[in-house]
């Protein structure tokens, strides 16, 4: 990897770049993932790259979404697996979800890829590679799932997933947990809850709140009642038009 200089006014940026990078040449990224992760660079740029109130609020829904779920899975892409490995190990540990690995491009050997970069930070039963069931309405290896994971969830969260196969889950009558940093994909509009954040940052984010809020049924209800989809992603795209002095 490229050593990306400590001084570097947007290191944290150069640093997530080249995790992908390497994603990708370890075969763990796909060649589409690079782009979709110049999308969300573009998005974050906007929002001023940092962690908004909303994000917040939206973190805390999730979080409790995720306790109060009986059978919480979280959705892994090659993406997610080469920037936030093990935050999101620390995520499915902390409000007892499964992990499955799920690809729009998949292959077989790219989900043995991340399966592994998923385990040397300490995931155990991971999903996906053997997928016995289907999400209907996506055809192909996209439609692939398994019946102990995703197929079976009530709750499941997604990051940097495509609209299709968020709306596909929706059909399914899931609860859906998005992390995605432009408030207008699809993904972002229906999932039930969207947190508009950096991944690295929103798996912590969630994680510490659950930590937080775990076994206290007031925090959760409130954690929940305080989210409003529209009033969230509209405030995140207020957020945007200012920064970019379109005023308010
Ligand atoms: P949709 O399919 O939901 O309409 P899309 O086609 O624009 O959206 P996809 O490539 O299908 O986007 O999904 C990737 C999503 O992940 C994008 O919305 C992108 O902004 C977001 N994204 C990319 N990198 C990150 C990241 N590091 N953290 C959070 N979100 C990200
Ligand atoms: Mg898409």
């Amino acid at each position: 990897m490229t050593e990306v200089p400590k001084t570097h006014p947007r290191r944290d940026s150069l640093v997530l770049r080249e995790r992908l990078v390497g994603g990708f040449k370890d075969g763990v990224v796909a060649p589409q993932g690079l782009i979709a992760h110049g999308r969300g660079e573009a998005m974050y740029y906007l929002l001023g790259e940092r962690t908004s109130k909303e994000a917040r609020i939206a973190a805390r829904a999730a979080a409790a979404a995720l306790l109060r779920s009986e059978r919480p899975v979280i959705s892994v892409n090659g993406n997610v697996a080469a920037l936030a490995p093990r935050e999101l190990v620390v995520l499915a540990k902390t409000v007892g979800a499964r992990i499955e690995i799920s690809l729009f491009h998949r292959s077989d050997e790219r989900v043995s890829r991340i399966q592994a970069v998923l385990e040397s930070h300490g995931a155990t039963d991971v999903l996906g590679f053997l997928p016995d069931e289907r999400i209907p309405g996506l055809e192909g290896t996209r439609g692939l799932c398994s019946s102990a994971g995703i197929h079976s969830a009530d709750v499941v969260l997604v990051a940097l997933e495509d609209g299709d196969r968020t709306e596909a889950l929706i059909r399914m009558g899931k609860k859906v947990v998005a992390i995605d940093l432009n408030p207008l994909s699809r993904t972002a509009r229906t999932a039930d809850v969207t947190v508009v954040d950096e991944v690295t940052r929103a798996f912590p984010l969630i994680s510490g709140y659950a930590e937080e809020m775990s076994g206290d049924e007031d925090a959760l209800d409130n954690g929940l009642a305080k989210y409003d989809r529209e009033e969230n992603l509209g405030a995140v795209m207020k957020t945007i038009a200012s920064n970019l002095g379109l005023g308010d």
